[in-house]
């Protein structure tokens, strides 16, 4: 078959015919296809609902971080994930920051904001003045959409305008401010902004164009922070690695991108094994990162009094606990069933602390002995089963390479040559 990706009707198959054109195409073995066909604890036909022109599942490794404390409670905290060194950072930093009492975390109503575009104003600011003064209406409008959200003591409760100059000429932006309670939101907020545009074109005599949720979701904030004392770090020095590892990244936005990348890397581990949406997650933490200013870290870490060392995380955190995949990935499901959280502030609480420890995994690392030791030694035997080890070779030849600090391909096979001609 020609190398073509225009595929007529791909949609209309089902996975199985998909794939068939695929194993063509790119001329996959029967081994190649069966292990995209292999779905585990999902039925091919959950995921041919979940997505569009499936052809199979994609798998990670399901972990599980220990050791956290969160305002008294303690979680076991699902994580999905391909990096290796992930999970083992966070189950340490959770153990030093426990040995300071653990996390202590805060949220704001879980409001979001959905965006109405409105374009072809002759008077901007008369236009806004429509919109507030109908603010009770639009509201209205608004709500009559999700009695279910309304029941549960959700819904929009508020709004405002503003003007914008742009490229393209004066916008009036209509926010609507929506309390979407135990749900992520997007679906529920862009269904109210769509459903209000009528009301307000003809309020503004002007144009909508779009009608969305905005992921810088900074009325949906979530808080955590924690004091871990010097002793568990290793001593004072670590602490003011620390803390002026945390200053590099509030002034430099190079530094500040990494140091942020590795919270996240805690964060969106719990938000994918959850069948929350992880994009959502990071485009809210990036946008608020620069949201005063050039683009800087979403934590601190600072020294207190007694030379221990103090740490704050805040982010926008719109998770949901309903809504989305949450409930139709069965093993999202079970992984909501291990984390025992009752709301999404909770959820999203706990989003934070998990934040939080795993900045702190790789400061404590990077301000000590260099993150390449432990990362390294985790990482050599993903090269290690690369080269082609199974079973208990994986770590043979990953401790060789380690300490030989040779983590390459081309070094695993001549360890594992050398190891499996003398078996
Ligand atoms: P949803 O529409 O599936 O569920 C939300 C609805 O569930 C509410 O509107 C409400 O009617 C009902 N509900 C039942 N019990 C509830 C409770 N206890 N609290 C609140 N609501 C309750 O999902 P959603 O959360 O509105 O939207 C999430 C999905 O939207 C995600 O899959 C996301 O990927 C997607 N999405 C995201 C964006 C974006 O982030 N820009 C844009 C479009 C879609």
């Amino acid at each position: 078959m020609a190398k073509t990706s225009v595929i007529s009707g791909f949609y209309k198959l089902s996975p199985k015919e998909r794939l068939a054109i695929v194993k063509d195409i790119a001329c996959l073995t029967d081994e190649e296809a069966a292990l995209l066909e292999n779905t585990g604890a999902l039925s091919m036909d959950t995921v041919d609902h979940m997505a569009e022109n499936v052809i199979g599942v994609f798998p990670e490794p399901l972990g599980l971080a220990v050791n956290f404390q969160i305002n008294g409670k303690d979680y076991l905290i699902p994580m999905a994930t391909e990096e290796p060194s992930v999970i083992a950072a966070a189950c340490y930093a959770a153990k030093m920051v426990r040995d300071g009492g653990g996390f202590h975390t805060s949220s704001t109503a879980p409001v979001m904001i959905g965006q109405v575009q409105v374009v072809g104003l002759k008077d901007a600011k008369h236009a806004k003045n429509q919109v507030l003064a109908a603010k009770a209406d639009i509201l209205k409008k608004a709500n009559d959409q999700d009695p279910v959200l309304n029941s549960f003591g959700g819904g929009a409760k508020d709004l405002d305008a503003k003007i914008i100059d742009t490229t393209m000429g004066q916008m009036l932006i209509v926010e609507l401010y929506v309390d979407c309670r135990d749900a992520m939101g997007a679906n529920a907020v862009n269904t109210m902004a769509e459903a209000v545009a009528p009301l307000i074109e003809r309020l503004t005599s002007g144009q909508v164009y779009l009608r969305i949720i905005s992921n810088l979701a900074t009325k949906r904030l979530a808080k955590a922070w924690c004091t871990v004392p010097k002793e568990a770090l290793g001593g004072e020095a670590v602490v003011d690695g620390i803390a002026y590892a945390s200053a590099f990244a509030a002034a430099d936005p190079y530094r500040a991108a990494t140091h942020n990348k590795g919270a996240m890397n805690g964060i969106i581990a719990v938000v994918l094994a959850t069948g929350n949406d992880h994009r959502a997650i990071e485009a809210g933490a990036h946008a608020y990162a620069a949201l005063k200013g050039p683009y800087t870290s979403i934590s601190k870490w600072t020294k207190n009094v007694n030379g221990d060392l103090e740490g704050v995380i805040e982010l926008p955190m719109a998770v949901g606990l309903i809504g989305g995949a949450v409930k139709t990935h069965p093993v999202a499901r079970v992984a909501m069933k291990i984390l025992g959280v009752k709301s999404a502030n909770e959820f999203a609480e706990v989003l934070a602390a998990v934040g939080l420890a795993q900045n702190l995994g790789a400061l404590r690392a990077l301000a000590n002995e260099g993150i390449q030791r432990g990362h390294m030694s985790l990482h050599a035997r993903n090269i290690a089963i690369t080269a082609g080890a199974k079973d208990e070779l994986v770590d043979l030849v990953a401790e060789r390479m380690v300490k030989e600090r040779k983590v390459r391909v081309d070094r695993a096979k001549e360890i594992l040559d050398e190891l499996t001609k003398r078996q």
